[in-house]
């Protein structure tokens, strides 16, 4: 049985005082969860990693970077590695969100340099895919993820995409509070399933986990949860509210297997 995961993404929001505050709440609200088959990760923006580190300690959410660079170290201005993450003893990225994709040029080649990267330093990437409005409009949704997949991930060996969370984001949805309906997010979570039974066969199709993410929030997350292909959900807006959050976390519990 796959445990569910709640996944809150930060992006570029909250000063140090309020990402502290926040992070408090959310620790506080777990100690009163009994969350047992329920994982809870915080990608946080690079600054407060630290600080997210130091409370998860005593906490039972775990945390996770936002990105990475496709190379160990060098001059890269700006930019955060893999191995830096580690040393900070982060075990989790984000990798392929829609917004790096639409605003930094981030292409399926490239993403795939990135799993690799992560991978060989011992980083678990949760790995964004979906499609575009007009993709969906066209009735291209399944063929636009399956090239997402295949081009950034189906290179790996059994044993690396065991490593791999993947989170399916249509990129309608994200940040526009219109969800995905269930039967549109259990089509494609059964067909990311069926791809990867294709590829790697049964035992890793039933273990892997599958994301929603997408105006996912406390009101919506029940019945999205409660489809059989969707293990929980990559949350950007509604985790960034201590309540809403641990309202959603509170609705993994009540769904999981
Ligand atoms: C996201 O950014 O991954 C996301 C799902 O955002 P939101 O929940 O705000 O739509």
């Amino acid at each position: 049985m796959r445990n569910k995961i709640v996944a809150g993404n930060w992006k570029m929001n909250k000063t140090f005082q309020e990402a502290e505050d926040l992070l408090n709440d959310i620790a506080e609200g777990l100690d009163d969860i009994e969350s047992t088959g329920v994982e809870v990760i915080l990608c946080v923006p690079f600054p407060y990693l630290e600080l997210a580190g130091d409370i998860a300690e005593d906490s039972r959410f775990m945390v996770g970077a936002q990105n990475i660079h496709d190379c160990d170290a060098g001059a890269y201005t700006g930019e955060v590695s893999a191995p830096m993450l580690k040393s900070l003893k982060i075990d989790i990225t984000i990798i392929g969100h829609s917004e790096r994709r639409k605003y930094f040029g981030e292409s399926n080649g490239f993403l795939k340099s990135k799993v690799d990267t992560a991978l060989r330093n011992e980083l678990c990437p949760i790995f964004c895919c979906g499609e575009l409005l007009p993709e969906r409009e066209a009735g291209k949704h399944f063929e636009v993820v399956k090239t997402q997949l295949e081009e950034s991930l189906f290179h790996l060996s059994p044993k690396e995409l065991q490593q791999v969370i993947i989170a399916y984001e249509p990129v309608w949805a994200i940040g526009t509070g219109v969800n995905a309906t269930p039967e549109q997010a259990q089509e494609m979570h059964a067909a990311i399933r069926s791809w990867v039974r294709e590829k790697y066969g049964d035992e890793l199709a039933n273990e892997i986990n599958i994301l929603y993410g997408g105006s996912c929030n406390a009101k919506n997350a029940g019945v999205l949860f409660a489809q059989p292909d969707v293990d929980g959900g990559l949350i950007g807006g509604a985790s960034l509210k201590s309540e809403e959050f641990l309202s959603i976390i509170k609705t993994a519990v009540a769904t999981r297997g």
